[in-house]
């Protein structure tokens, strides 16, 4: 910045103002819009590699913000983590999704499963807990084993043993463990040990560099022969093109997700998807 005089002390400190103030903007928003309804739930469909089929989606979540238009979950969900907003929002989610699960099982695939993110704060929190979501479960009759919990390794790095518990008791429930991001951190191998889980999602950034960097084609694979001798399956995240998945399918992985099959959709645009499957 040239204009006034202004040194770079001055723009950044003005720049940083403008970033708190903005928190703190969408933080007073964020309160708002649990009770106005302004989230909604897309679902990235997860694509079966043998057979091209639609099994499985994980639900991410939008925000349509009456004045700013669309934010992307990145842009809000650590300011709802940091002010404990993130509990309610994350509710709203899981109910959202129970009732999806029930209609779409009912009316598409009775295999279906539905993954959704959740955060540490969550398994920390005893008033409420997130074990509440097992009481739900069994309210509104729905079917445990359609639902996947995905988990950071962040969440696992200061998981105590309470933490563990939890997952634990939702697995003994039915409901399945999927750890997210998986190659991302520094000691994802270690968590394989100590806590249940059934799929491994490869994060996008080895499957985005496989074609080109030899070394994230060969950790791909042996994430994927290692996952297979622990008998937990793999699901390879942002597949873009057709090499990647060609890959990915020779070396075995069982599922995947990306752009190349779908973008995040909406609801009836996922409901469709799968009644043209259901016809073929
Ligand atoms: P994530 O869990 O790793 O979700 C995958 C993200 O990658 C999504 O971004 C998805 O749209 C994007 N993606 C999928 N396929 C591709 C691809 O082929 N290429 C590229 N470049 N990107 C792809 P999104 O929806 O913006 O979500 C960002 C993050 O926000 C998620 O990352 C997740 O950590 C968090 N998030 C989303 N929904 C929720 C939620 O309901 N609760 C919580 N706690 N976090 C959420
Ligand atoms: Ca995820
Ligand atoms: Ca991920
Ligand atoms: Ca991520």
């Amino acid at each position: 910045v040239k204009a006034g005089g202004r040194n770079n002390y001055e723009y950044y400190t003005e720049s940083m103002r403008k970033a708190a103030v903005n928190r703190l903007n969408l933080l007073n928003d964020l309160r708002y819009a649990t009770e106005n309804g302004e989230f909604f739930i897309e679902y990235q469909p997860i694509i079966t590699l043998e057979t091209g089929r639609v099994q499985k989606a994980e639900a991410l979540i939008r925000w349509q913000h009456p004045k700013r238009g669309l934010i992307r979950p990145d842009d809000f969900i650590s300011i709802a983590e940091e002010s404990g907003l993130i509990i309610e929002i994350s509710n709203w989610v899981f109910r959202q999704v129970c009732d999806d699960i029930n209609y779409l099982r009912k009316n598409y695939c009775n295999e279906l499963q539905l993954s959704i993110n959740t955060s540490a704060s969550h398994y920390f929190s005893t008033a409420p807990s997130i074990m509440e979501w097992l009481d739900v479960l069994l309210n509104t009759h729905t079917p445990s084993n359609a639902l996947v919990l995905e988990i950071t390794e962040s969440l696992l790095m200061d998981a105590d043993k309470s933490v563990t518990q939890k997952l634990f008791q939702f697995r003994q429930a039915g409901v399945s463990i999927a750890l997210d991001d998986f190659g991302t951190g520094f000691s994802s191998i270690s968590y394989l040990k100590k806590f249940p889980t059934d799929y491994i999602k490869i994060d996008r950034s080895f499957v985005n560099s496989m074609t080109e960097v030899s070394n994230d084609k060969i950790l791909c694979e042996a994430i994927i022969v290692m996952a297979k001798k622990l008998g937990i399956e793999v699901v390879a995240e942002g597949i873009e093109t057709n090499e990647q998945l060609n890959i990915l399918k020779n070396m075995g992985c069982e599922y995947g997700q990306g752009y190349y099959f779908s973008k995040p959709v909406k609801k009836a645009q996922f409901e469709t998807m799968l009644r043209n499957q259901l016809e073929n």
